[in-house]
């Protein structure tokens, strides 16, 4: 396994692999199986898998979060060999950001609705990263989990208009056996709140259950109040699959999004309705 920090030698690693075909996984380390789930995804598709460990200043809207984001390079560097990843790129920030170009892409609801609307100039962040990392990898496929499922769709967005070559992979959300969704925030809550963090998934599933068109204003309202017995809720809401509006007929494709928060940790997750 190749361990890259500069561009120059990025760019030079990459040449030699002109034909073959590239995956990628953008992480920002402290790894844990649903990073891994990606790698497998990327492992079993390309035939060489490129995973980036670089925690992106620019999407932190909150910098209190971003010095308490936990690093682990050493232990992430022996779950990438253990997977036989090929090139890790952990770049440092200047060099990574000191050529860069800003790309502006129409972004509609999905940057002004959960996320968005709650870290602002988060996703902005999120697309710069990801638009100086395409550049540099130029990959085939890139992997990317559903547990941000707001990212992956404006992903889709950003690679629709400036990436058409690549493909965009969503893999499932990997769980706890409690079915907790695993994240590296996790590994900063209190006993007491990773247990209580459980009954999140439990209230998602309670929204699949009896989630039915046409009451799912009254849901929304149930949900985040189961929510908020245990945490500090930001949202609970139903929205559209596709473009996250909420204002569609029986036939769309719905999902459910939560945020809350445990303490000061913060938790998102999604699950599928219908
Ligand atoms: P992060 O390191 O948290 O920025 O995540 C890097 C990638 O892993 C993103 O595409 C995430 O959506 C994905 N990811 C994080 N947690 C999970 C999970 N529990 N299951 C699947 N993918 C995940």
């Amino acid at each position: 396994m190749r361990i890259v920090k500069q561009l120059q030698e990025l760019n030079d690693a990459l040449a030699f692999e002109s034909k073959r075909s590239i995956g990628f996984v953008p992480t920002m380390g402290f790894l844990h199986d649903g990073h891994r789930s990606l790698i497998n995804a990327s492992k079993k598709r390309a035939d060489f898998t490129v995973v980036s460990i670089f925690i992106n200043p620019t999407q932190f809207n909150n910098p209190s979060d971003l010095k308490n984001y936990p690093v682990s390079l050493k232990q992430d560097l022996i779950i990438l060999e253990k997977e036989d990843v090929d090139l890790v790129f952990c770049p440092d920030f200047d060099n990574l950001y000191k050529n860069e170009k800003l790309v502006e892409i129409p972004l509609g609801t999905l940057d002004s609705v959960l996320e968005a609307k709650k870290r602002k100039g988060h996703f902005h962040g999120v697309i710069r990263v990801v638009n100086l990392f395409f550049k540099l990898i130029n990959p085939n496929y890139a992997f990317f989990g559903e547990k941000d499922y707001q990212q992956y769709l404006i992903i889709n967005q950003l690679t629709k208009i400036v990436f058409p070559q690549i493909e965009i992979i969503m893999c499932p959300t990997h769980r706890e056996q409690s079915g907790l969704a695993m994240s590296s925030r996790n590994s900063r809550l209190s006993s007491e709140d990773f247990d209580r963090s459980i009954e999140i998934y439990k209230v998602l599933i309670f929204c699949k259950k009896n989630f039915d068109f046409s009451n799912r204003v009254e849901l929304e309202k149930i949900c985040l109040k189961k929510l908020s017995k245990f945490s500090k809720p930001e949202y609970f809401e139903i929205r559209h699959s596709d473009d996250l509006l909420n204002n569609g007929g029986k036939l769309k494709i719905w999902r459910a999004f939560a945020a809350t928060n445990l303490g000061d940790i913060r938790l998102i997750d999604n699950i599928a309705l219908n």
